[in-house]
């Protein structure tokens, strides 16, 4: 393999997991990587596991050390990225880490750090289904529901950096508390842990439902991505009545974002649509239309999958990396 300086490892920092993709100039994967992170640990713990970490990364992907470029992190969290400080990481119980900074002098490699649904919006951007939209809208369903815009190829972050909070849309006055304090937001509504409040309250109703009995199976504490795949298809009535009502809402999110920002193409990504794929997206599509405000030429609005799934965000940042420190890139 030629040493030049052109690869770079993207990061997924999850709440419980790392995952690295080694990317060469040409975007193409040449590896893939995951370890467990304790998030319970001091962020300089951490951040010196990650340091140590990477450099396992690159040796098991078999490129030499020193065509390492830069390593790139979406990180779960409200990030500065002229700094790379990650101020509030829920998740990772962080508030104002300095990680690009420290994680650069560890490692002796520039680090770019971006929020990781943002990185995700750029990923498909760039290498998936958002591909040659003007305006581009991505809405992360998981955990929560994440959102970042791009207006001709740049993310938007508004006026304080605080833009994109698409999941925070309030869409149920008065509905259920949502992580954020405030009630009825789609995320309280339309997220998988939404899902999962819901499901569990109708089985205490006395509704008859699979769900538990698939996640006892499977040792999982929460209704994963796949616990919900499986339910559908043994058409357990309490899962379809779930996931109708948060469809719904999730198109008159999509519907509310159309609305406000006309956008060429709108990005449905994370778990739960890399699952179900059109029979998750198409029900938000028609919702969706039906509710926009629509002119000759609304069909324009193109409301899709996302194509690269958990790999949109580490891709995302690696395309971003390329940007901001200017490494070669053959795309
Ligand atoms: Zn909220």
């Amino acid at each position: 393999m030629p040493n030049t300086k052109d690869i770079v490892v993207g990061i997924d920092m999850g709440g419980t997991s790392l995952r690295a993709l080694v990317v060469n100039s040409a975007n193409e994967i040449l590896a893939v990587e995951k370890t467990s992170t304790n998030t319970r640990q001091e962020p300089d713990r951490l951040i010196a596991d990650l340091a140590g970490w990477l450099e396992d990364v690159v040796r098991d992907s078999g490129i030499q050390r020193s065509a390492l470029a830069a390593v790139s992190i979406g990180a779960p969290a409200a990030v500065d990225p002229a700094p790379g400080i990650v101020y509030h990481a829920p998740n990772l119980g962080w508030d104002k880490v300095a990680l690009g900074p420290m994680l650069a002098k560890l490692a002796h490699v520039p680090v770019v750090v971006e929020n990781d649904v943002n990185a995700g919006v750029v990923g498909e951007y760039s290498l998936g289904a958002g591909q040659g939209a003007r305006v581009l809208v991505g809405i992360f369903v998981g955990t929560g529901i994440g959102g970042g815009i791009l207006f001709d190829g740049q993310l938007y972050s508004g006026s304080r950096g605080a833009a994109a909070e698409i999941g925070h849309n309030v869409l149920l006055v008065d509905g259920p508390r949502c992580g954020c304090g405030n009630r009825g937001c789609a995320e309280a509504l339309a997220s998988r842990t939404a899902m999962e409040r819901d499901v569990r309250s109708a089985i205490k109703g006395g509704e008859k439902s699979i769900v538990l009995k698939l996640m006892k199976e499977r040792a999982k504490d929460r209704m994963t991505s796949s616990i919900i795949q499986k339910a559908l298809k043994k058409r357990d009535p309490v899962m379809q009545k779930v996931m109708k009502r948060a469809e719904y809402y999730l198109g008159i999110l999509v519907a509310n974002v159309v609305n406000t920002l006309d956008p060429d193409c709108v990005v449905v990504g994370g778990g739960i649509a890399e699952r179900l794929g059109e029979g998750f997206v198409g029900p938000i599509r028609r919702t969706a239309y039906e509710c926009f405000l629509r002119g000759h030429d609304a069909q324009r609005v193109r409301i899709v999958q996302g194509a690269l799934g958990d790999n949109a965000g580490p891709l995302g940042a690696v395309v971003l990396a390329r940007q901001r420190l200017k490494i070669a890139s053959k795309n």
